[in-house]
């Protein structure tokens, strides 16, 4: 969220910034790219469960549609901003792009939090987020899902509302859907797991034995948790996982140098991906200040929790034995701390690119709800893994070849495409 001076919108530009003036683009390039299309701004009234009435303010963004339509999730959060939803579907707009699915970038967000409503609540949220944004989204323009603190049982609602709308069954209009629902199986596991297909791709790339690495984990929600589950399937050995705590209103680290098993620590974590911190102390787990998963003497950093977590202020704690950082939520580096490692020389897979394999999923989701006809899980599994792989391949390849940053070279891959659609399309 965009707390104190720490703007993501700022952060998602001046990213931008930096390689189009590497790769030349023209201003009308520059202004058509540097901000979202469209954004709206609206009230959600909603009548509370004990009879009074509440406002809740949403928001939605499509940064891009010129490879398709906009594509990104909706956030419950307390703290969400215009800022948050304008730099995540800028990024959506990228992640699209670099793994080559036919989308766009969009984003959306109430401010709420999801811990403080009843079930009815909730609903009655997301029915009056997609009254407010119904004739400018669906299948063909701007398609949601599931993003922080939202579920498949709040797309299930949404989806409901907008066939009460328009009168039909539409069920590529949303995505993250419940299994048996329109759902895609696999789409659960897919964004954790297409950090780990990157990850492991990486770590051939410099010559490390999976099988021998650590690893520590921030954040303990749906991507951290898939991605804990198959990094240790393929050998490594997670040593800590952080979370927030809501009772305490701060966060913790949970550490066990032995290794973490994911089906013990599953077992302690609820559906908000918060840990019990009794039960997690009596399986014999260390309980740290939840500043601690980044100071561990670890190969590898998986930042999944929230935006700028890696920053000026914690960045010069990370060990000297991390040689990569797998970015699995969005946006957790700040451009100082990417300074810094590219002075240290650590290997960041930049978060566009490790955790599009949820809206990859979600593209492949839409498809076969198109065709009435679904995929087993093994085939939705594999088909990611090739996407993810052949998007990591070719990133790691011009980062090489032209000698720059990991975030450079995939910023250089998909700005260039959108900037190419747009041309094609005769928008600048
Ligand atoms: P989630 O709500 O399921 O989990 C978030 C986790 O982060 C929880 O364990 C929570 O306790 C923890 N957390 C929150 N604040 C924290 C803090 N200050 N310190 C430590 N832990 C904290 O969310 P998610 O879907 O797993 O998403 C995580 C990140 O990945 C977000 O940046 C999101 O935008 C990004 N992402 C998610 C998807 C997806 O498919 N879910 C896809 C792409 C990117």
């Amino acid at each position: 969220m965009a707390t104190g001076s720490f703007n993501p919108f700022q952060m998602a530009q001046q990213q931008f910034d930096a390689v189009a003036e590497k790769l030349g683009l023209d201003q009308a390039t520059c202004d058509l790219l540097r901000q979202p299309n469209r954004e709206i701004h609206f009230n959600i009234p909603i009548r509370m469960d004990d009879g009074t009435y509440k406002v809740f303010r949403g928001f939605r963004c499509q940064h891009n549609d010129a490879r398709g339509p906009a594509k990104g999730g909706i956030r419950f959060h307390p703290h969400e901003t215009i800022d948050t939803v304008r730099a995540l579907s800028m990024w959506m707009t990228w992640k699209t792009a670099v793994v080559d699915i036919p989308l766009g970038g969009g984003k959306g967000g109430v401010i709420c939090d999801p811990h403080n409503l009843s079930m009815r609540e909730q609903e009655q949220v997301c029915r009056g987020y997609v009254r407010a944004i119904a004739p400018l989204v669906g299948p063909l323009q701007d398609v949601p899902a599931p993003d922080v603190l939202t579920t498949g049982q709040h797309m299930i609602w949404m989806l409901d509302e907008y066939e009460k709308i328009t009168g039909m069954k539409q069920p590529g209009f949303i995505t993250g859907k419940p299994v048996g629902s329109g759902g895609s199986l696999g789409r659960k596991e897919a964004t954790g797991f297409g950090v780990i297909y990157t990850l492991r791709e990486a770590l051939k790339d410099l010559n490390i034995d999976i099988t021998k690495t650590t690893a520590s984990f921030q954040g303990f929600g749906n991507v951290s948790q898939h991605a804990l589950k198959l990094y240790t399937e393929l050998g490594g050995r997670a040593i800590c996982v952080s979370c927030w705590d809501h009772h305490e209103q701060k966060s913790f680290t949970y550490k066990k140098a032995s290794g973490i098993s994911f089906d013990e620590i599953m077992s302690i974590t609820n559906n908000f991906g918060e840990i019990d911190r009794e039960k997690a102390s009596g399986l014999g787990y260390e309980i740290l200040p939840g500043g601690a998963w980044i100071e561990q003497e670890v190969d590898i950093l998986v930042p999944a929790a929230l935006e700028n977590q890696v920053n000026a202020e914690t960045a010069p704690k990370i060990a000297k034995t991390v040689k990569v950082v797998a970015e699995a939520a969005n946006g957790p580096t700040t451009p100082e701390a990417d300074a810094m490692f590219k002075e240290r020389g650590i290997m960041v897979i930049p978060d566009f690119l490790a955790n599009a394999g949820g809206v990859t999923c979600s593209y492949f989701e839409q498809v076969q709800c198109n065709m009435n006809y679904f995929w087993s899980k093994e085939e939705v599994l594999e088909k990611l893994d090739r996407k993810m792989t052949e998007a990591y391949r070719a990133v790691a390849d011009l980062a090489k070849s032209r000698n720059v940053y990991m975030r450079d070279a995939a910023y250089m891959i998909s700005i260039a495409r959108v900037a190419e659609a747009c041309k094609m399309r005769g928008w600048i």
